[in-house]
């Protein structure tokens, strides 16, 4: 029986052990970083317009003029939703007038200019969604399977299927930081304050950083299954 490590219920492994605990604590730094940062830069007022106010103005400026803005529940839940194209803020960004919900609204609105103009990389990112949501919910069984049965070309099948998870997150990256260049640069030329400008470019770099450990985090632990099936090769 190949030794799977912790975590798959074939024994602790120190290896597995590490990957949680830098997992961990990378997404636990990423997340404290954005909301004591979105947290500050919610106390500053823009110039008076709120997050939707200056989403609409982004959009329009950029012919995206058909874009919806809805409201969605929660705290930085603000999403762009390609289906029917509108931007979906929550509460706090669609009718708050901070210098952090003005950042994240126009983030938002810089996904519906990036599709709008067929930019390349989202153009990927969404070809690659239908895969990813297939693969996402059977590489795991597809890897127990392979383990418990002692099957090699299905271990091997569960982890070609992670990576395209892994492919996804790195994608993911490109686009998001994208998002955020539109919306900072879109902030600075409709004649917004410094403030205004130094505060998107904080909030969305910490917003950036969430991505990033994201991606770092499934690299890792599909460094970790390629080791695993290297060793129990051996
Ligand atoms: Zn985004």
């Amino acid at each position: 029986m190949p030794y799977y490590g912790f975590g798959y219920g074939f024994g602790i492994d120190p290896a597995y052990l590490l990957l949680v605990v830098v997992s961990l604590v990378l997404g636990m730094a990423t997340q404290g970083y954005i909301n004591s940062t979105y947290r500050t830069w919610s106390k500053v007022k823009g110039d008076g317009a709120s997050g939707a106010d200056v989403a609409r103005r982004m959009l329009d400026a950029n012919g995206c003029g058909r874009v919806g803005i809805k409201s969605t529940a929660g705290h930085l839940t603000d999403h762009y939703d390609p289906r029917d194209n509108s931007l979906y803020l929550s509460g706090e960004n669609l009718s708050g007038g901070s210098v952090a919900s003005i950042a994240v609204a126009c983030h938002e609105a810089g996904h519906a200019v990036q599709r709008q103009s067929g930019y390349f990389m989202m153009r990927v990112r969404s070809a690659l969604v239908p895969v990813v949501n297939l693969s996402q919910s059977m590489w795991m069984l597809v890897f127990i399977m392979g383990v418990a049965l002692n099957i090699a070309g299905l271990t091997t099948l569960a982890i070609v299927l992670f990576a395209f998870s892994v492919l996804f997150q790195i994608v993911t990256l490109p686009v998001e930081l994208d998002a955020s260049r539109r919306a900072v640069d879109y902030i600075r030329a409709s004649g917004m304050s410094e403030l205004n400008v130094r505060g998107a470019r904080k909030v969305l770099t910490a917003a950036a950083l969430t991505y990033v450990a994201a991606a770092l985090t499934s690299i890792l632990q599909l460094v970790y299954l390629l080791g695993r099936t290297d060793r129990s090769r051996d």
